[in-house]
């Protein structure tokens, strides 16, 4: 007889989102194995009620202070769950000795701290937040072997790649054979419209992903392709790897998300419906396996499988975020927090969608990017960038 072993107990940072949704779908399959301990979010005070009534946690956190309060008085009624407020909580709770895994799906840096305190704390971290990544991946990477943590990407390309790498069962990779990864990209709602209407394009239009159901700020950056920027940033960071090695291709209908060429001439695959719970299921269980409600793939029934090279003059942001990666890690900070605000300026109707790479790209040239790898500094220039973007916009908006 197997020793009764405790269920893994589990903290989402960022549960009211989309990654968050899908995590808690594949945790519901599996009360045997997963306890929903602790749930984090910003501001969404209905989204969390809901979750907290159907999941219990032991407490949740809010990291705007006048949402925690309302939420707190919302749950009055379950003195069982504790209610945390503001972002020191949030790196309270990724250090928290009672849990053992934590779910990354904050969007953006601010997602950071968090992040970089539980891979200290030496958890197993499922890893959505890429933006988490691109501001500091060398020392994301340092602390995890530091501390013994366990970085599972769940990102569906770079959970495809760690499916299709050597990997040991304690996580260590052997790349000697690689030749390159290869990250497959959907091309976004405009793949194929006129560049002369992009200045026209609306909110709803961008956030329309013709394959996956996502946040608002990814969708944008698959729009703008920005998404596949910060990824191949993400891919380089997560396996030690340079540029040159993380190829993009395009493939409209996201049943492929990753492929691994080999020196002999081999390329695996790593193929599946466009559903987050598949990678999210993946690195939950790994390196067992287990059921996340997403069907098999029908061969037969999709035919074909179609792949096309990215169009640079149309998606700029490729060029934009390899041209940071080649400058360095302070480059890839300013990228990322240009692309941030312009984002969201875009999402606020203050900026034209086809002006976003342009304050990326001023932002990138009009600033120096030397950084020390701590997280103070880096946190420092991302603040700058922001600054800097900001003053673009001035001169950009509409
Ligand atoms: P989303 O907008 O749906 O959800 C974001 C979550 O983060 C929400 O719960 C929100 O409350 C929380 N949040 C935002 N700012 C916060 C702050 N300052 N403090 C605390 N919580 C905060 O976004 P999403 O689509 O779920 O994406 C989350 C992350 O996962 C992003 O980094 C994205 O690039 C990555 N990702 C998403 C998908 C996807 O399918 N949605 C796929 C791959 C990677
Ligand atoms: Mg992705």
């Amino acid at each position: 007889m197997s020793a009764p072993h405790h269920r893994q107990r589990i903290a989402i940072f960022g549960a009211t989102g989309s990654v968050g949704q899908s995590t808690l779908d594949v945790i519901a399959q599996h009360p045997m194995r997963y306890e929903v301990t602790a749930l984090a979010a910003y501001q969404d005070v209905a989204g969390m009620q809901a979750l907290a009534r159907a999941f219990h946690p032991r407490y949740v956190v809010m990291a705007n202070r006048q949402a925690a309060s309302e939420l707190a008085a919302a749950l009055s009624d379950l003195s069982a769950i504790e209610v945390r407020s503001g972002p020191e909580a949030l790196v309270e709770m990724a250090a928290d000795p009672g849990i053992d895994t934590a779910v990354a799906a904050i969007v953006g840096a601010a997602g950071l701290p968090a992040c970089l305190a539980a891979v200290e704390a030496g958890k197993r971290v499922l890893l959505a937040n890429k933006e988490a990544l691109v501001v500091a991946g060398d020392l994301l990477c340092q602390a995890a072997q530091r501390s013994g943590a366990t970085l599972l990407p769940i990102d569906s390309e770079h959970n495809g790649l760690f499916q299709c790498l050597p990997v040991d069962a304690a996580g260590a990779m052997d790349l000697s054979g690689v030749e390159h990864l290869c990250l497959t990209a959907s091309g976004g709602p405009f793949r194929e419209r006129d560049p002369a209407t992009l200045a026209k394009v609306t909110v709803a239009e961008a956030c329309a992903h013709p394959t996956w159901s996502m946040g608002q700020k990814i969708s944008v950056d698959s729009a703008t392709m920005m998404n596949k920027g910060l990824e191949v940033i993400e891919a380089c960071r997560l396996f030690g790897l340079p540029s040159a090695q993380v190829t993009v291709v395009i493939h409209p209908q996201s049943l492929v998300h990753a492929l691994v060429q080999y020196r002999d001439g081999s390329m695996l695959a790593q193929l599946g419906l466009a559903d987050m719970r598949t990678p999210v299921a993946h690195a939950l269980a790994w390196p067992e396996r287990i059921d996340s409600g997403v069907a098999a793939l029908d061969l037969a029934a999709v035919g074909t499988l179609a792949f096309t090279q990215p169009d640079a003059e149309r998606f700029p942001c490729l060029a934009l975020a390899r041209d940071a990666l080649e400058r360095g890690p302070g480059a890839t900070v300013a990228l990322n927090a240009a692309n941030e605000v312009a984002v969201d300026a875009f999402l606020h109707g203050l900026l034209r969608f086809d002006r976003i790479a342009g304050v990326i790209d001023a932002t990138l040239s009009g600033m120096e990017h030397h950084v020390d790898n701590a997280l103070e500094a880096l946190l420092e220039h991302d603040h700058a960038a922001r600054t800097h973007a900001r003053q673009q916009l001035r001169q950009w908006s509409a």
